[in-house]
């Protein structure tokens, strides 16, 4: 932990695969998915350390974050995203909408978006909101989920820009609305499209809203990625809220046909002894410092969830994101859909973590 700069070399332990009981038949696979995500994580760090325009972006992650745009994007389509607007590390911070509904006004989306929008309204230099949606999605879904973002008071200064997108292709359409735009902005943004990798549609990740970590990519592509601050899940509620479109989506994806499913939950923060923590697991250590009304019940939910998995007050964030990825853990078991393709060994559920700088991943419990 003492050993300055982004160029020392990775302690051994890392490297060391995952390692499990022989009898859990169900996860060689997965144990086989995490050591190569583990491996391309390395990779892509050192490739981004070649990089003088990326590992200036490294070192500012280790100061903090200034994402000029906050992104809302389908479960779906989170990490393609990123790519699609050729966006690097820092660029966007990030809320979720679940693909193939609108998304919710923001009291029925505490955790998805209406959090993550609070806590991305003291950047102090930001130029706008992007919502994506797929080719098939609806009109009446787009109109919908844009009035319901217009409804966020957080959001109001901020203009709105809407894109509807073929993924196969790049092919990406403006959507026009009266909620406020920038042109300037929606060029740039289209002067920016790139074609993104394929999705990789049997991996799911659980991951910070940080704009300073990205998904993981494993060698199928692209995950999707649910993007919430400290990469929470609440319970299943068993109201018309957040969490039951969210069972809706683990439902209609854990039916899908194909390979057996992951969830990965990545908790980031200073894990390499030299970057910066997760700032809402941080924020969540001492919620009295939130002013914003509409961020401190997230927050003092992050810090409630946790508590139930620590024994004594967290050393440190790290500590307590580890904590919160056992709590989320645990919530995902409450919905019903992820209950039932547990029980039926169609499901696997892990924990990493990510460093917020390198966003190279290593396991949980060689931490402890
Ligand atoms: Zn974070």
């Amino acid at each position: 932990m003492d050993q300055p700069g982004l160029y020392r070399s990775r302690i051994s332990i890392k490297y060391s695969p995952v390692s499990k009981k022989s009898s859990d038949i169900k996860g060689m696979s997965e144990l086989a998915m995490i050591n190569e995500l583990m491996e391309i994580s390395e990779k892509l760090a050192n490739d981004r350390k070649q990089n003088p325009v990326l590992l200036a972006r490294m070192e500012f992650a280790c100061k903090g974050q200034s994402p000029r745009f906050l992104i809302i994007s389908p479960v779906t389509r989170s990490g393609q995203d990123l790519q699609l607007f050729n966006m690097s590390m820092g660029d966007a911070f990030h809320a979720t909408r679940i693909p193939g509904h609108a998304l919710l006004p923001p009291d029925f989306a505490p955790t998805l978006f209406k959090g993550p929008a609070s806590f991305n309204r003291d950047f102090p230099h930001q130029k706008g909101v992007i919502v994506t949606f797929d080719i098939d999605e609806p009109l009446e879904i787009i109109r919908e989920t844009i009035e319901n973002i217009s409804l966020h008071h957080d959001l109001n200064t901020l203009p709105l820009i809407a894109f509807q997108i073929d993924y196969q292709n790049g092919r990406v359409k403006l959507i026009v609305h009266g909620k406020g735009r920038t042109y300037e902005y929606e060029n740039i943004l289209l002067s920016r499209i790139r074609v993104p990798d394929e999705l990789d549609n049997d991996l799911l990740v659980l991951i910070c809203s940080d704009s300073r970590v990205h998904p993981p990519h494993s060698n199928n592509g692209i995950p999707m990625a649910i993007r919430t601050l400290g990469g929470y899940v609440p319970e299943y509620s068993g109201n018309h809220d957040e969490t039951e479109q969210l069972n809706e989506f683990f439902q209609k994806w854990l039916s899908s046909t194909g390979n057996s499913k992951i969830i990965l939950v990545v908790a980031h923060g200073n894990f390499e002894g030299e970057g910066d923590s997760c700032a809402a697991g941080t924020a969540s250590l001492n919620p009295d410092t939130i002013s914003n009304p509409s961020l401190k019940p997230t927050i003092e939910e992050l810090k409630r969830a946790a508590e139930e998995f620590e024994s004594g007050p967290p050393r440190n964030p790290e500590d307590r994101v580890k904590s919160l990825s056992k709590a989320t853990r645990a919530n995902l078991l409450t919905y019903p859909a992820i209950a039932d393709a547990e029980s039926m060994f169609q499901l696997t559920i892990d924990e990493l973590l990510m460093d917020t700088v390198t966003n190279t991943l290593s396991q949980s419990d060689i931490f402890e």
